[in-house]
């Protein structure tokens, strides 16, 4: 493999590459892996830390609107007293025309008009399955290269480590059978699907049936979760409740365990 270090070409051998170089990723598709990820499921992301905001620092915050971030959600994530990861994700396809920066501009004017902003992201994430084919002879793609997120919070930073460790392992004893083979190195691809790639299938399938869910659904979906006493609130009872006073909501359900 040629690389660029310091300003100098270099040449490494190595009897197997894991490509673990993100959303962008290269390795896949000099190996041959379809890594093409479809616009519908790329979100363009914009987040700030901010400091100085009033919020609960135990809780996280989701908010689902078509009108503040199209396709995802925004979110308040708590890094300590008053301050934040206070960002977004959206699907460009679905926008007004605005990108996430100026959604999450808008969103921050209304909500925290007085945080002070010390920090700035942007970035693609790939709300996804895992690729067909994470391997081929001497290479393996792990994380966001292989779209291992979880396609329905778009988290990839736990998903990308437990890849990165199977990945390791799977070359580690591959190199010292001496069997570097798509062959071998399949048995990584059923390992991750194992562990987390078929929840992710059901995880999109929801996504899929999310996407058309209008604003006034979610926010009659929330007026009925809040009148469950918050000690009581257990992921089935808010299923259960929400399917009762929202049938139309079956159909979500249901793709969770077809
Ligand atoms: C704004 C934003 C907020 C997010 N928030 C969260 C969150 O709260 N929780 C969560 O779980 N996930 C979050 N994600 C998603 C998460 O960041 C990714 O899923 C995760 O970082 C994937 O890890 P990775 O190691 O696969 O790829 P990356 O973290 O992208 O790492 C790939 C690395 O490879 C390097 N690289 C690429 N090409 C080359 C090359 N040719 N030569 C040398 N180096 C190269 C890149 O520079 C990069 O450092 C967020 C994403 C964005 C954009």
């Amino acid at each position: 493999m040629r690389v660029k270090e310091r300003g100098r070409d270099e040449t490494y051998r190595a009897r197997i590459v894991i490509g673990a170089d993100g959303v962008e990723t290269m390795v896949g598709r000099w190996a041959g892996l379809d890594t093409r990820v479809p616009a519908r499921d790329m979100e363009s992301c914009a987040q700030y830390v901010l400091q100085g905001i009033d919020f609960n620092p135990d809780a996280i915050y989701l908010q689902f609107s078509n009108a503040i971030a199209p396709g995802g959600y925004a979110w308040i994530f708590p890094k300590a007293v008053g301050v934040a990861n206070v960002g977004l994700g959206l699907v460009a396809l679905k926008t007004d025309g605005r990108n996430a920066r100026e959604y999450l501009d808008a969103w921050i004017a209304r909500r925290f008009p007085n945080g002070a902003r010390t920090g700035y992201t942007v970035g693609g994430v790939i709300v996804h399955t895992t690729i067909k084919k994470t391997y081929a002879d001497g290479v393996m793609v792990a994380g966001d290269a292989a779209h291992m997120l979880n396609p329905l919070s778009g988290g990839g930073i736990t998903t990308a480590m437990k890849a990165g460790r199977l990945a390791g392992g799977t070359a580690a004893a591959a190199i010292c059978a001496g069997d570097t083979t798509e062959r071998r190195l399949s048995t990584y691809h059923e390992a991750w699907m194992q562990l987390l790639g078929e929840d992710h299938l059901k995880y999109y399938r929801i996504k899929q049936a999310l996407e058309n869910v209008d604003d006034t659904s979610f926010n009659q979906l929330a007026r009925t979760v809040n009148k469950i006493p918050a000690e009581k609130r257990t992921i089935g009872r808010v299923f259960t409740h929400a399917l009762i006073k929202h049938p139309q909501l079956i159909p979500v359900a249901a793709r969770f365990f077809v």
